[in-house]
């Protein structure tokens, strides 16, 4: 594998080059309707493409789980079968916290019951990740180690100012690369990119956590009866904005449709959200988490306790502060809530800047 070092001009040729050979691209752009926000949308011409954007309004995750899709579709002659997204996409300009939250998403969905639909959309995928070059004003990577990722895309951009250290490290990585028209980095554009990658590590963070990511499980622990659950969940609209552009959110719902003459049908998964009512409805009506502050305390036992226990300890927050810039009433930040337990529970910011729950 190859890291080669490109100006301007080669770049957008390489991205134009990219759109011309894959089926479908889609890559960072100013939003269609709010032209001071970004997303990710079909990329028809590489200057189209924003690699310096601060944050997308949905994450990525919008490729490979959908918020509406069919998985099954069924007929009185045929019987059922299962259906497949098979077309073969890359995506540019995913950031570091968003490829982490990839990353955690390949481990759920491929362990325990494999999940066909999202793998596959996950193998027919190329990922062009990008290091942050203009911060958010909510992203807290720093204090979630994801301001910076290592691993789960295909090649990684870095742009050091005078251009572009452009690293490829699969297969399908390299033959991307191999079409630019680009010389090797050298050891000084090697050390451009470590700066970056420093000052991120350091600076994406406009909300400190005022401990490890890996206390936080313990200090769950403490917390399920505290009542700041009940305090910050009054002014809840239980909207579930926090959840649907959450990266590391992937619940969803499955509804079965037959058509009126009862000869056909499909069955469907769409987005849900643990914050919304309903959400833990079951069959006899019976709902187990009807009051808003259960719901509220489970987004954050998910994210901070529950996942952590499926995918070796990670914590299912990556920073983006999506959230943060979502919820109206202003309480879904889980910095804030952190460490507004960690002051209940004594661990002070002065006494003890970086406490260890664990030790
Ligand atoms: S909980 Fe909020 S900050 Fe954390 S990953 Fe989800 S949207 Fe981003
Ligand atoms: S925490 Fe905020 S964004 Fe989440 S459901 Fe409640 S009001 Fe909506």
């Amino acid at each position: 594998m190859s890291t080669k070092k490109l100006s301007k001009e080669p770049f957008l040729d390489w991205v134009d080059f990219i759109i011309s050979t894959e089926q479908k691209v889609y890559g960072v752009q100013v939003h269609e309707d709010k032209a001071d926000r970004f997303e990710y949308a079909v990329l028809q011409k590489a200057e189209d493409l924003r690699i310096d954007y601060d944050v997308t309004m949905l994450p990525p995750k919008k490729y490979f789980q959908p918020p509406v899709e069919t998985i099954v579709e069924f007929g009185a002659k045929d019987g059922y079968k299962s259906v497949y997204d098979t077309e073969k996409f890359a995506l540019i300009g995913v950031h570091p916290y968003d490829m982490a939250a990839i990353n955690q998403m390949d481990k759920l969905f491929s362990q325990d019951n494999y999940d066909t639909h999202y793998m596959g959309r996950r193998n027919n995928a190329t990922i062009i990740a990008c290091d942050v070059v203009n911060p958010s004003k909510n992203v807290f990577a720093s204090s979630m180690s994801t301001a910076t990722v290592k691993q789960g895309f295909d090649v990684l951009v870095t742009d050091t100012g005078d251009g572009y250290v452009v690293e490829a490290v699969t297969d399908k990585g390299q033959k991307l690369l191999d079409m630019a028209k680009a010389d090797e980095a050298t050891s000084k554009d090697l050390d451009a990119r470590r700066s970056v990658w420093k000052k991120n590590e350091k600076e994406l963070n406009k909300h400190a956590l005022n401990c490890k990511p890996s206390d936080i499980p313990k200090l769950l622990e403490m917390a399920y009866d505290h009542p700041l659950w009940e305090e910050k969940a009054k002014t809840c609209f239980s909207c579930g904005s926090c959840n649907q552009v959450c990266p590391t959110c992937y619940c969803f719902n499955v509804q079965d449709s037959v058509a009126w003459d009862l000869t056909s049908g499909n069955r469907q998964r769409e987005w849900d959200g643990c914050l919304l009512d309903g959400f833990t409805k079951v069959a006899p009506g019976h709902e187990f988490r009807p009051k808003r502050s259960s719901r509220f305390r489970h987004r954050l036992y998910r994210k901070g306790k529950y996942v952590p226990g499926k995918i070796d300890g990670e914590i299912a927050c990556v920073g983006c502060g999506r959230c943060i810039d979502a919820c109206l009433p202003d309480i879904a930040n889980p910095v804030t809530v952190y460490n507004q337990l960690l002051e209940e529970f004594g661990f002070n910011k002065k006494t003890n800047p970086q406490v260890c729950l664990s030790t």
